[in-house]
């Protein structure tokens, strides 16, 4: 090692495409780019001491540089990146390099990784991280450090100043972490529990001023379940107003997470909305009330989905929703079923994916238990849209994958698309916030805007159904501008969707 040790963090490329992903940016002839900035790396990378020699990398955005000469090498991941961070370990290793692995797959798969590194960190690295760097910097570490749940009593400010912001489209900050559901199938509630931990919120601002500065103009808060806590998220919406309304180069626009039942709150809407919230994720995942009572998804079953649905629209918030296929109650007329309810309501983006049981869950135990765990590799959950490591209960599991892709086909058919964007542009009120919230001129010509631009324009020329569809989104949106930055998301996602279902 030399005088001053030297760290480089690896954020891994997804081993397939996602909902959240955007390699038809790339298909479409542009520049690699992310869809929402990683906030791990950056997170560590604000964690090391001045000491510390520190480069990143985003493999969404740019290639790993193997011949990188740092003494230690970092790999994070989610469930879907996996198969590749095993890669990049592997071949770190091969070159001599000490690699450490930490992230959600890590903690909650501690045995499948352990392998693959030289020091493994479970759990929040917070809590850990001075001991760790203290020890790398001695050359005395452990093999495995586990972190407990922070606080947030020392939040670090994410070095945005490493990263490769002109290619993500959406910044991100974390203002909470935790949910106090159960869902049966939920990994995160074993990664980060139930118990909801909030960051400070001037910490929030200084992240935001951060994100500003680097030309963010749509920012995703990376909450479990942001409006989980009723009061805690109407304090902070009231800060985030104010804190919008201070800005001189225009207003930020924020996507989020959030359970239906946040739906019952109008004034919680209503202050989203005032904040700048243009577009929310919600886990609708099915129409079956057996399979949400099942599942333990109480909090959807309460009041009528489309009802709840229609509330956020009421306050000019698109919502974006989980469909899950192939819970225990689901027999073959699950897929007609679920089709038939996303045309029926104003929701354009559905991420529909398997039930799939991911290691540490509840459904994991459980099926583990019935042999309804596929056996070896096959039996990691890996987030795959056409994958599964289940037997299903009512029908075969190639019944299950068929089924999957052709109700994708159907969602996402040109006309069938076209209906529910249009239906959602119809429905949704226009904010009544500030002054260009939610317009295409909040954005600031950062080089992954304009290519977002340039294949919205694309769009047109891939058949006439296309066509017919950008001509009448183009005519409703001149009649409501203060969408168009939402459905610009929306129609990006589209462009995904369809390059994930033409690469399966
Ligand atoms: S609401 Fe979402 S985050 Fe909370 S337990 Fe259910 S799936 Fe997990």
């Amino acid at each position: 090692m030399t005088n001053k040790p030297s760290l480089y963090l690896v954020n891994p490329a997804s081993t397939f495409p996602t909902y959240y992903s955007v390699e038809a940016l790339r298909a479409g002839g542009y520049s690699p780019a992310a869809l929402v900035a990683d906030l791990a790396v950056v997170t560590i990378a604000g964690m090391a001491p001045s000491d510390f020699n520190v480069a990143l990398v985003d493999e969404n955005i740019s290639p790993v540089d193997f011949d990188i000469s740092a003494d230690f090498v970092g790999i994070t991941g989610k469930v879907n990146q996996w198969r590749r961070m095993a890669e990049i370990a592997r071949e770190f290793r091969r070159r001599g390099k000490t690699v450490i692995m930490g992230g959600p797959f890590a903690s909650l798969s501690p045995d499948v990784v352990r392998p693959y590194c030289d020091i493994l960190v479970k759990g929040e690295i917070e809590e850990v991280s001075d001991t760790l760097f203290t020890n790398l910097r001695s050359g005395n570490w452990k093999k495995e450090y586990a972190g407990q749940r922070s606080q947030f009593s020392s939040p670090v400010m994410p070095r945005w100043d490493l990263y490769p912001n002109d290619r993500a489209l959406l910044g991100i900050v974390q203002t909470s972490r935790g949910c106090p559901f159960q869902c049966e199938f939920c990994d995160t509630i074993q990664y980060v529990g139930r118990q909801q931990r909030h960051k400070p919120v001037q910490q929030i601002l200084n992240e935001l001023d951060d994100l500003y500065k680097y030309g963010y103009r749509m920012v995703f808060f990376a909450d479990d379940n942001f409006t989980a806590n009723r009061q805690h998220a109407k304090e902070l919406l009231r800060e985030l107003r104010n804190w919008n309304l201070r800005q001189k180069d225009g207003p930020v626009s924020f996507v989020t997470q959030v359970s239906i039942d946040s739906a019952a709150d109008e004034e919680l809407l209503r202050m989203c909305a005032e904040a700048g919230m243009i577009y929310v994720f919600i886990g609708i995942e099915t129409p079956n009330e057996d399979s949400l009572r099942q599942s333990g998804k109480n909090q959807n079953l309460r009041d009528s989905l489309t009802g709840q649905i229609e509330r956020f629209l009421h306050n000019g918030i698109g919502v974006m929703a989980g469909m899950i296929v192939g819970f225990d109650s689901d027999g073959q007329d699950i897929f007609a079923r679920q089709y038939e309810f996303a045309q029926s309501v104003p929701i354009p983006i559905f991420s529909l994916g398997a039930l799939v049981a991911p290691a540490g869950t509840q459904l994991y135990e459980r099926l583990a238990a019935d042999s309804r765990i596929l056996p070896g590799e096959a039996g990691i959950a890996t987030m795959a849209p056409w994958d599964t490591n289940i037997v299903p209960n009512r029908m075969k599991r190639e019944e299950l994958l068929s089924g999957i892709k052709a109700l994708c086909a159907r969602l996402y058919d040109p006309g069938a698309f076209t209906d529910r964007l249009m239906r959602f542009i119809e429905k949704a009120a226009v904010p009544d916030s500030m002054k260009e919230s939610g317009t295409l001129g909040q954005l600031r010509g950062r080089s992954v805007e304009i290519d977002t631009m340039r294949l919205m324009s694309d769009l047109k020329r891939l058949g006439p159904e296309e066509a017919a569809m950008w001509s009448q989104v183009r005519a409703a949106l001149s009649q409501k501008p203060k969408l168009a930055l939402v459905v610009l998301n929306m129609l990006l996602q589209y462009m995904q969707i369809r390059y994930m279902y033409n690469s399966k």
